[in-house]
C-alpha cells in the first residue's frame, strides 16, 4: 500500500493524500494550496494527481484548504464520487461557488493587466461551471456508518469537532491477505468549542495521518474571550461608535452569534445595539447551520429545547445588498458589524474599516489567525495607519485580539487526543503544519508515547508494508520551492524602513538609549545580505 503527499506536507494548506491499495487508487481531501506564489503554483499542477485514475475522493470537511481543488480535479478528468457528510456537502456548495467566483475575478483582473502589455488571456483555475459540475459527484455519508466505496476499502466518518460536519476518517484496506487500518485526523477541533461536539476519540490504527497546526503551542485564556467581547461592546456603546469584527463566514461567524446570544442573555449586550452579519456567504452558512441542529453539542441542543436559538438574538440583522451594507455606516449610533474576510484583505469588511478605523471610540475585534502580509496582521501588529482603497487610514479605534476562538486543538489537546489510541505499534505521519511546529510535536510524541513519527515532505511517497515497516521516497528537488523570496525581501525591506523611521524619531527626541534598535538594524542588514546572496 502506498500513500503520496500532494499537499499539507511541512505546510498547512493543500491537504490531499493519494492512497493506492489492493489495485485501487483514491484521495483523501483535495485542498487548495494557499500562502505565497511559490506554493500557489501547485494548484496548476493537478496533472500530478492523475485525476482520471482516481476512483473516488473522501473529503474530511468543507474548508477550502481541504476541498478547494475539487472543481479543478473534475475539470481535469476525475469521474468518480466525492464522499462527505451532509453538512460538509451543503457548505461546499456555497464555498466552492464563492471560490470559483474569486478565481474568475482574479483571472479577469490579470487578463486586463496582461492585455495592456500585449500578452495573452489568463485562464481561471476553475469556473462557476466547474464548481457546479463538481456538485454532481457528491455522495452523502453519515457519521459512524461504515461505507465501502469499492470492494476491499471501508471508511467511517467520525465527528472531528472542528467545523460543522468535519470528520476524522477511519479507513480499513484489505491488502495482501491482511487488514490495514489508516486514520486521517482531518483538522482536529478544540474540545469545548461552541455549537459543535468534541472531537471523537479513536482507539486503534496502524498508521495515523495527523494534523499539527498548533503542534508547538497551546491557546491562551479561552474563558476570557467572552469578557473581552463584552468589553469591546461596552467601550464602543458608551461612545456610540461601532464594533467591527472581521470574521470567517463558516463556523467563526456562527460562534460569534452564539457569544452575542450569551451576552444578550446576561444583559451585557444593549437592547438598542444592532448586530449586523454583513456577508452573503456568512448568511448562507448560518442558514446551513440552522438546517443541521442535530449535529450540535448537548449545550446547544438544550438551549434549542428550551425554545432558545443560540444563533439568533433580537438585535440581529442580516444584510445582503450593497445598499444595505453601506447604510450601516451612514446610520449614526452604536452597532456590531460582523463581516468577511476574516483577515480583512478582501470583501465588505474593508469598507467598514475605512469608515471606522480612524474613529476613536470605535473597536476592531480580531477573532482569528491573521497571516503575514494581510491588512488584519498589520493592524494587529500595531500599524499607525493602513492602506485601504488607495488611501492611508489612521488606526485610532481600539484594537482587540481575542484568542479563544480557535477551531484547532492546541498542542496539549492534540496529545490528549493521541493518548486515547491503544495501538503500541502505531506509526504517525505529521501533516498540516509548519515544519517548526511539526518538529516540536514529533519530539513530544516520541517522548511521551514512543510512537515512530515522520514528517513527510511535498510529493513524498511512503510504502506501508505489512508488519509496520515503512519505505519512504522523497523528491527533494520538487519539494524545494516553498519560499516566496520576493515576498520575504519586501517584508524585510519594510521592517528595515520601519526601524529606520523609529530610530530617526528617537534621535529627534534626543533619546540616547537606542542600542536595541541599532542592533536590530544591523541584524536585519546582515540577514538581508545573506538572502540577496542566496537569490
Ligand atoms: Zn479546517
Ligand atoms: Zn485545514
Amino acid at each position: 500500500m502506498k500513500v503520496k503527499f500532494m499537499g499539507a506536507a511541512r505546510t498547512v494548506t493543500g491537504s490531499c493524500f493519494i492512497v493506492e491499495a489492493g489495485g485501487r487508487r483514491f484521495a483523501v481531501d483535495c485542498g487548495m494550496h494557499q500562502g505565497n506564489k511559490e506554493i500557489e503554483k501547485r494548484n496548476w499542477e493537478t496533472a500530478n494527481y492523475e485525476p482520471a485514475t482516481l476512483e473516488f475522493i473522501l473529503i474530511t470537511h468543507a474548508h477550502i484548504d481541504h476541498a478547494g481543488l475539487l472543481p479543478r480535479i473534475v475539470k481535469e478528468g476525475f469521474r468518480g464520487p466525492v464522499y462527505a457528510t451532509p453538512p460538509t456537502l451543503d457548505l461546499l456548495k456555497i464555498l466552492l461557488a464563492d471560490s470559483a467566483h474569486i478565481q474568475e475575478m482574479e483571472a479577469q483582473w490579470k487578463t486586463r493587466k496582461r492585455l495592456r502589455h500585449g500578452e495573452r488571456n489568463v485562464e481561471p483555475l476553475y469556473t462557476q461551471r466547474d464548481a457546479e459540475a463538481t456538485i454532481g459527484h457528491f455522495r452523502e455519508v453519515c457519521y459512524d456508518q461504515a461505507v465501502s466505496p469499492v470492494p476491499g476499502i471501508t471508511v467511517t466518518f467520525r465527528d472531528a469537532g472542528h467545523i460543522l460536519g468535519a470528520s476524522i476518517l477511519e479507513l480499513t484496506a484489505e491488502v495482501e491477505g491482511g487488514t490495514t487500518k489508516l486514520v486521517f485526523s482531518g483538522d482536529v477541533g478544540r474540545p469545548d468549542q461552541l455549537i459543535i461536539k468534541d472531537p471523537t476519540a479513536i482507539d486503534a490504527a496502524d498508521y495515523l495521518f495527523m494534523e499539527s497546526t498548533y503542534g508547538n503551542r497551546d491557546h491562551k485564556d479561552e474563558a476570557a474571550s467572552l469578557d473581552e467581547l463584552a468589553e469591546a461592546v461596552a467601550y464602543s456603546y458608551q461612545r456610540q461608535e461601532k464594533v467591527i469584527i472581521p470574521s470567517f463566514a463558516v463556523e467563526r461567524t456562527q460562534e460569534l452569534l452564539y457569544c452575542f446570544h450569551l451576552l444578550n442573555a446576561d444583559g451585557r449586550l444593549p437592547k438598542d445595539m444592532p448586530v449586523y452579519v454583513d456577508s452573503p456567504l456568512a448568511t448562507a452558512a448560518t442558514e446551513i447551520f440552522h438546517r443541521y441542529t442535530a449535529y450540535f453539542d448537548d449545550e446547544s441542543k438544550a438551549l434549542l429545547r428550551r425554545g432558545e436559538d443560540p444563533l439568533t438574538l433580537p438585535q440581529l440583522r442580516f444584510t445582503s445588498s450593497t445598499e444595505e451594507s453601506m447604510a450601516i455606516n451612514t446610520a449614526a449610533g452604536a452597532a456590531v458589524v460582523i463581516s468577511a474576510s476574516g483577515m480583512a484583505d478582501a470583501g465588505r469588511i474593508r469598507h467598514h474599516l475605512r469608515h471606522n478605523l480612524w474613529r476613536p471610540g470605535a473597536s476592531v475585534v480580531f477573532v482569528g489567525f491573521q497571516a503575514q502580509g494581510t491588512t488584519g496582521r498589520r493592524i494587529v501588529d500595531g500599524a499607525k495607519s493602513v492602506r485601504l482603497f488607495n488611501e492611508d487610514i489612521a488606526v485610532q479605534a481600539r484594537i482587540f485580539t481575542i484568542n479563544g476562538f480557535s477551531a484547532h486543538a492546541g498542542q496539549s489537546q492534540l496529545l490528549a487526543w493521541l493518548e486515547r489510541f491503544r495501538s503500541p505499534g502505531l506509526r504517525v505521519f505529521l501533516v498540516h503544519g509548519e515544519h517548526e511546529a511539526q518538529e516540536v510535536l514529533a519530539e513530544k510524541i516520541k517522548e511521551r508515547f514512543g510512537y515512530e513519527t515522520a514528517i513527510p515532505d511535498y510529493l513524498e511517497e511512503v510504502t506501508l508494508k505489512p508488519g509496520g515497516e515503512i519505505e519512504r521516497i522523497a523528491y527533494p528537488e520538487q519539494a524545494a520551492p516553498r519560499i516566496d523570496w520576493n515576498y520575504l525581501l519586501t517584508d524585510m525591506e519594510q521592517r528595515l524602513q520601519h526601524l529606520r523611521e523609529r530610530q530617526t524619531r528617537l534621535e529627534s527626541k534626543g533619546w540616547v538609549e537606542q542600542t536595541d534598535v541599532r542592533e536590530k538594524l544591523l541584524e536585519l542588514n546582515r540577514k538581508l545580505t545573506v538572502l540577496i546572496a542566496e537569490i
